[in-house]
């Protein structure tokens, strides 16, 4: 996935200056901007002025009891200073919105897509979501970065494979890539559904709220493959079982070779584990290759796609 360049600009930051969380954003912030906490009586969470008047331009934090919030903020308005393209004062009230992105116009979208990358950097998250994926240690590991319980998911979200969600207060929270069995979660109206589709699925708590996750996949390292036959066969040989049609055997091959090309993107390639994980989930998504999905063959070619496709 290309990476936009605030996220970029906030990879840089954190290796400049070498920042692991809890990361200290007072000082980050001081060191490019005069910051100072104030109280008033308006809705805003914060404000920068003099992006392009003033030689130091002027952070202001609404002094309020919620420190994560206000840590949050302080990462967008630094967002503001160092993005060179953000030149307007804007009053920012930084939050998540229903579909667990960032809510405001562009610019505001930006300065918290750079704060997300940096109170919760990269490098920080991957090895969190490497091979066995423990969501109770990835969770709590999470903490240390201080920022909210919906930060804290957008972030992780953002470094899983596909087929990993969370529900934190009705709301999802979900890896690029992910087909979730049903568009919401109810307790009492389709629990059961979701506990059926997932591999795995546990509570916990973060951040002082109640917490569901869902693995709808095996993240598990392949098995090697010892077939003599090549990857283009075992899938020919997988398909053959299941139809005599030609045109429909070279219909179901062009489905299972357009839906792997399009899932492997750069980092889904991390690991044999993650190819293997997502590759499944994303043909698993597709009612018309159920049957395929049953077949041995079917199996070992993916599990050898995984191998070939991975950078490791
Ligand atoms: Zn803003």
């Amino acid at each position: 996935m290309t990476r936009t360049p605030e996220q970029r600009l906030a990879s840089r930051i954190v290796e400049r200056h070498d920042l692991t969380p809890p990361i200290d954003i007072a000082a980050l912030t001081k060191q490019y901007a005069a910051l100072e906490f104030a109280e008033w009586p308006y809705e805003c969470d914060g404000l920068t002025i003099g992006l392009t008047s003033l030689p130091r331009p002027r952070v202001f934090i609404r002094h309020t009891g919620n420190t994560l919030r206000q840590r949050f903020t302080m990462a967008h308005e630094l967002g503001h200073v160092l993005l060179p393209w953000h030149i307007e004062e804007v009053a920012c009230s930084p939050r998540v919105g229903s579909g667990a992105f960032f809510e405001g116009g562009l610019r505001e979208r930006e300065a918290s897509t750079f704060a997300s990358h940096l109170l919760v950097p990269d490098r920080f998250l991957e090895p969190l979501c490497a091979v066995e994926i423990s969501m109770t240690d990835a969770l709590k590991a999470l903490e240390k970065a201080e920022v909210s319980a919906s930060a804290s998911l957008i972030a992780l979200a953002r470094a899983l494979p596909p087929g990993v969600a969370f529900v934190v207060e009705d709301r999802i929270f979900s890896s690029r890539g992910t087909v979730l069995p049903a568009t919401n979660f109810d307790y009492w109206r389709n629990r059961q559904a979701w506990n059926s589709a997932a591999a795995s699925h546990g509570r916990t708590r973060l951040r002082g709220k109640s917490l569901r996750w869902f693995k709808f996949e095996q993240f598990e390292e392949p098995a090697k493959v010892s077939d003599p036959r090549d990857s283009t066969q075992l899938l020919r040989d997988a398909i053959a079982c299941i139809t005599d049609d030609p045109r429909e055997q070279k219909r179901i091959l062009n489905v299972v070779n357009g839906v792997i090309g399009a899932a492997m993107t750069d980092e889904n390639r991390s690991s044999p584990a993650r190819a293997l994980a997502t590759m499944r989930h994303r043909l698993r998504a597709r009612a018309d290759l159920a049957e395929l999905l049953q077949e041995p063959d079917f199996d070992l070619f993916l599990r050898r796609r995984a191998f070939a496709h991975s950078n490791h």
